[in-house]
């Protein structure tokens, strides 16, 4: 087996130690329901990806959970367009 030379020294060893950390996951927003989830990646909680539904998330959850979890995600949606604007579109739409 081979054997080093020379023993690392405390300086050199603690200075490659330095570099040893911890770094916390990038998350960005879900835009339809606004929780963290990891980039490329569907929520976790509403199951959408850009724009589209990629896990039925409804379908595994018991009837009690589901009628929790549909309250949450449209109050989440309410809530999103209530701070958005209306365009001039939608005004007129609007009476
Ligand atoms: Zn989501």
């Amino acid at each position: 087996m081979a054997v080093p030379k020379w023993n690392t020294t405390s300086s050199k060893r603690d200075k490659r130690r330095a570099n040893i950390k911890i770094v916390p996951p990038t998350l960005s927003k879900c835009p339809k329901c606004g929780r963290a989830v990891l980039p490329h990646t569907a929520c976790n909680f509403c199951g959408f990806y850009k724009g589209k539904e990629a896990i039925n998330i409804m379908a595994k959850l018991e009837r009690k959970e589901k009628k929790i979890r549909e309250k949450e995600i449209k109050a989440k949606e309410m809530e999103k367009n209530a701070s958005k604007p209306l365009s001039a579109e939608e005004m007129s739409a609007k009476k």
